[in-house]
């Protein structure tokens, strides 16, 4: 049996390793130049000018198993169900039993009028660390961050010692209103290390950037050379949507991540399952590997869902840990006060969500005690 998997991702990795284990053969085609990395480790990166190290890489060629073949700057432009083969970008065509879709997601970035495409970096990829390092080669001093979630937080951290200033911009009202309460955000604002050259703008919408200066929806002018963007993530679904698979949010698969045609899985962030798709390493990790099995061996038996997100983050001074859904009745934790922040969010008997900021003590058993 052949598999072929598209996207060298933690998800495409772990679906290769786990398929090559009982396939005669296994593909793994990445569209990025280099061998497959841990994709996390970008951010923490961004302030470095030096090549990662071996911790960044997810392995090395002389680590891979005889029957798995890695392809980089391999793009996969097409598939074609009825051949059962996928097409590369240079016309070339491999045959497959199964397919697994490990495409991954790409960063989004909200419209506004951009008249310095290439001062604006929609944070996702190695090239994109790399496009960031040669900017600051040359000298940045004032950078804006688009989005106040977790990565901003994280970039600002490791590029303030870089440049003068760092502007965040953010479209809803608070920082990090994906992952904290209304009460969580002002929190980590009051606690923030507010160091000269780190501004944010709420409620602000960007209007147009010229690679100058950025202009906001209320007519702030704030000056910015280099713009990253980090608003979010949208699922690769160009091609499946072009194979005709069932697509929503992501490619829709069932909960042993096969899509409506048998030979073809999709697993990690382009997948979506019970109607929900992931952004999180963990869960692409884990329905990579589960999708790489059931390839292979047809099983069904093991039924994937994502579990509900689960995000760390230390920077700028704020040590936070946000698990869950935080939109339930907020219940303060022993050691909750001026110094640490800490909730426990219930709907009815349900413990849905849970965030620590500062003393994460206990964390372990708090988040073993959530309803998951
Ligand atoms: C900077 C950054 C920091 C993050 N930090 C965290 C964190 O702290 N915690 C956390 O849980 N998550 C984090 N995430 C999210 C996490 O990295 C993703 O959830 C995870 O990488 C998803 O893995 P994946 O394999 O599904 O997709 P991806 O990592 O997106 O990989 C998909 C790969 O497929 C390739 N590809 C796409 N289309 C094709 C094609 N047609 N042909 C060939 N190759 C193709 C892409 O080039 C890419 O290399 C972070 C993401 C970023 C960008």
């Amino acid at each position: 049996m052949r598999v072929i998997v598209v996207g060298g991702g933690v998800a495409g990795w772990e679906a290769a390793f786990a398929a090559s284990e009982n396939a005669e053969q296994v593909i793994l085609f990445c569209g990025e130049p280099c061998f497959p990395y841990r994709r996390p480790m970008l951010s923490k990166l961004a302030g470095s000018s030096a090549l990662p190290e071996e911790g960044f890489f997810l392995g090395s060629a002389g680590n891979l198993p005889k029957n798995l073949q890695l392809r980089t700057t391999s793009v996969v432009s097409g598939i074609d169900r009825r051949k059962q083969c996928v097409i590369l970008s240079t016309g070339e065509e491999f045959a497959y039993d199964k397919l697994i879709l490990a495409v991954g997601a790409s960063a989004w970035t909200p419209p506004f009028d951009n008249r310095a495409p290439g001062r604006v970096i929609a944070f996702r990829e190695y090239a994109d660390l790399r496009h960031l390092q040669a900017h600051l080669k040359e000298g940045v001093s004032h950078l804006l961050l688009l989005g106040g979630g977790v990565l901003s937080l994280e970039l600002a951290q490791a590029l303030l010692p870089l440049v003068e200033h760092v502007s965040v911009v953010e479209n809803a009202e608070r920082l990090l209103p994906r992952n904290l309460s209304t009460a969580g955000s002002e929190f980590v604002l009051r606690r923030l290390d507010r160091r000269d050259g780190l501004s944010f703008f709420f409620s602000s919408q960007l209007v147009s950037f010229d690679g100058q200066q950025a202009v906001l929806s209320d007519g702030t002018e704030v000056p910015a050379e280099l713009m990253i963007v980090s608003c979010g993530m949208r699922p690769r679904l160009e091609l499946a949507q072009q194979a005709m698979l069932p697509c929503g949010r992501g490619i829709k698969v069932d909960c042993s991540l096969r899509t409506e045609d048998s030979n073809l899985y999709a697993c990690g962030d382009c997948a979506e399952v019970q109607g929900r798709v992931t952004g999180l390493y963990a869960d692409a990790k884990r329905s990579g590997a589960l999708a790489g099995r059931n390839a292979v061996t047809g099983d069904e038996a093991e039924k994937f869902c994502f579990r509900p997100g689960e995000m760390r983050m230390n920077a700028l001074g704020v040590k936070l840990l946000s698990a869950g859904s935080v939109d339930g009745m907020e219940t303060a934790l022993e050691g909750d006060g001026a110094e640490n922040f800490r909730k426990l969010y219930c709907k009815g008997e349900r413990k849905e969500g849970l965030t620590l900021i500062g003393d994460w003590s206990g964390s372990a058993a708090l988040l073993a005690g959530l309803d998951r």
